[in-house]
């Protein structure tokens, strides 16, 4: 006799989502999956997946507009061709969302296309349908924050999620609100060849990161001709004949073409029907979880940006697997933040893992530090990168490695490395021994490793 195969209903198919109902599907649950938008969710339409498609033209446009410095004759300025450019952003972001449909067939996993919502334990309601389950993921996700006085008008007042259906480059760029998200965008255009200013509430740009890497790319911003405003409170953005004015909270104004507001996310919470299921709610409306994606109402689990436990996809992921994990019956751990690899996509890029400066600052950590530049790299020579650094941190008893800051181009790519230390415990003389190429980047992990043993033997 076979025993009754499990049912998981998941509502929202984003990364927290999606990434769920695969791993249902493999440990044999009958998954149905409910979501409004578009599989691959927010990430793959409007957010990680064409930002980072914009970013890598950006990247492209640095590189041809420092082509002469690199022996080449180009005939001019390179210039954008912003509807092509948007046209093939919003064609990849399709596509990605098409393999995900297709791999979620391919698993059986049922989708439903509608607004879904919590109607009592164990059922949700989507489409006119009733779907009853023995576990239920909540994925909903989170949208951007409207300032008050500051609406969206989808032409000159633009959310990241409204930049893709501009038919022009926008000439003189305002970008409100200097966290990841407004100083990725800053950095793109600026060297896509809008004008940009950067309003900054803080004494820095990025203030929730590393110091030294946050100076650095405040330094190269402004270095390339972008105007940071530090210290600087957004009150109401106002769109003109052809332009914005941005008005600061000091009574000083600013203008520009467009202006693009990246003011933090609202949890998609506030519809779903959690109060109904005693799914409890934070002051600001994500859903509590606990570190294996528990709600407060039995058999309910949440993941991703609806939480708001950190705001990335990779996270969001892995919060939706070990819910399934947990649910099914399958050996699971917490969720490790402590572990989570993170990059901030400007140029040249911030990549972080594991213990931060600020909390060896704080005390909270006891650890040895070393930056190393990267402009002593000799692959780094050879291709004209001047600003960047790789900084380690190890613990000052044992030589482990504990957490690492690469800002370099690529350092999204190059932060691997000092994942791996920190997952496996391994000390700066391991990584140390190990072989990077030369010339590469990632000499400079290795050889900061060797300059932390040196540490380690002759003191601090
Ligand atoms: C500009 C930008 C760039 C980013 N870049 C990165 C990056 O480089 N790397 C990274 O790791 N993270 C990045 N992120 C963060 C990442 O996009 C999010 O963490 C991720 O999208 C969270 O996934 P999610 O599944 O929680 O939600 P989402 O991706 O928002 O998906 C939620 C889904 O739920 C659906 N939904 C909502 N309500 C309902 C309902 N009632 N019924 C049915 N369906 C519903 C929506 O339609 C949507 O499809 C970026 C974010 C932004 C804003």
């Amino acid at each position: 006799m076979s025993l009754p195969r499990h049912t998981i209903a998941v509502l929202g198919g984003g990364p927290g989502g999606y990434e769920a109902a695969l791993v249902a599907a493999q440990l044999g649950a009958d998954v149905t999956v409910v979501d409004s938008d578009g599989l691959g969710g927010a990430c793959v339409l409007t957010d990680c997946v064409p930002s980072k498609s914009l970013i890598e033209t950006s990247n492209a446009m640095t590189l041809l507009n420092r082509a002469d410095g690199l022996g080449i004759a180009t005939g001019g300025l390179a210039t954008v061709n912003a509807a092509r450019l948007y046209h093939r952003i919003t064609d990849l972001a399709r596509a990605q969302s098409r393999d995900i449909t297709a791999r979620l067939a391919a698993e059986n996993i049922r989708v439903i296309r509608a607004e879904g919502r919590l109607a009592g334990p164990g059922t949700v309601t989507a489409g006119g349908e009733q779907v009853t389950a023995d576990a239920i993921l909540v994925a909903t996700g989170a949208m951007p924050r409207v300032l008050p006085g500051a609406e969206p008008d989808g032409e000159r007042i633009l959310t990241w999620r409204q930049l893709y259906d501009l038919t022009e480059l926008p000439r003189d760029l305002v970008v409100v609100g200097s966290g990841v998200t407004g100083a990725e965008f800053a950095s793109a255009y600026l060297a896509l060849g809008s004008r940009v200013t950067l309003v900054s509430s803080r004494d820095r740009v990025l203030p929730q990161e590393d110091e030294d890497a946050a100076n650095l790319i405040e330094d190269v911003f402004r270095r390339r001709g972008m105007t940071v405003l530090s210290r600087s409170r957004a009150q109401a953005v106002r769109r003109d004949r052809d332009g914005v004015t941005v008005t600061l909270t000091d009574g000083r104004a600013v203008t520009g073409s467009h202006c693009l507001l990246t003011v933090g996310m609202v949890p998609r919470t506030g519809t779903i029907g959690c109060d109904e299921a005693g799914v409890k709610l934070d002051a600001h409306g994500f859903i509590e979880v606990d570190r294996v994606s528990r709600t407060s109402a039995p058999g309910v689990y949440a993941a991703g940006d609806c939480t708001g436990v950190l705001m990335l996809a990779s996270v969001a992921a892995m919060q939706g697997r070990i819910a399934m994990w947990h649910t099914l019956g399958e050996a699971v751990g917490p969720l490790r933040l402590g572990h989570v690899a993170a990059t901030i996509f400007t140029n040249p890029e911030i990549a972080t893992v594991g213990v931060s400066q600020r909390a060896i600052a704080a005390g909270e950590v006891a650890a040895r530090t070393l930056k190393l530049p990267l402009a002593t790299n000799p692959r780094a020579k050879m291709a004209g990168y001047t600003d960047g650094f790789v900084k380690l941190f190890t613990s000052p008893g044992t030589g482990v490695v504990l957490g690492g800051v690469i800002v370099a181009p690529r350092a999204s790519e190059l932060i691997l490395a000092v994942s791996v230390a920190i997952e496996q415990r391994l000390t700066a003389e391991q990584l140390a021994h190990t072989f990077a190429v030369y010339p590469s980047l990632s000499g400079s992990v290795t050889e900061a490793a060797r300059k932390l043993m040196e540490f380690t033997t002759d003191g601090p």
